[in-house]
């Protein structure tokens, strides 16, 4: 699969069973729909308001930021901001195909889903040591 950004081949990343494309170059992060679903059921946080289909309905059409194309269907993906002060903004397929990050954001989401369900600070670092490990942020 080709990152959206740099066109370039990205790398298949799989850590405890969960499978992702990394590009190694802008250290973006390509989550196909259910690949993120896993993520938020392995620490609990499927009742946050991340999951895919929430996250579907919440594309905004007035954020400036350069639109991507899915390197799935190749189609304009969608802008959704993430967080309160919305710093934040990632790109969702419409389709369903999946989400991308770009580097560093996945990080933010993770952290805004833990906070979103007020649980405590375990899960969240749980998934941080997580990505730690597969990306070596
Ligand atoms: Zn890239
Ligand atoms: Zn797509």
């Amino acid at each position: 699969m080709l990152c959206p950004v740099c066109k370039k081949e990205m790398v298949d990343v799989e850590h405890d069973r969960i499978e992702l494309d990394y590009c190694v170059k802008c250290r973006g992060v390509w989550f196909d729909a259910n690949e993120l679903e896993l993520l938020l059921d392995k620490y609990n946080l499927q009742d946050c308001d991340l999951t895919f289909s929430k996250l579907k309905n919440k594309t905004s059409e007035d954020i400036a930021e350069k639109k991507q194309k899915c390197p799935v269907c190749k189609k304009t993906m969608g802008k959704i901001k993430i967080g309160d002060s919305s710093q934040t903004i990632i790109d969702i397929c419409v389709n369903g195909d999946g989400l991308w990050f770009d580097g560093g954001e996945v990080v933010q989401l993770i952290r805004h889903a833990s906070k979103d369900i007020q649980q405590e600070s375990n899960a969240e670092q749980q998934v941080i040591n997580f990505l730690g490990e597969v990306f070596r942020i």
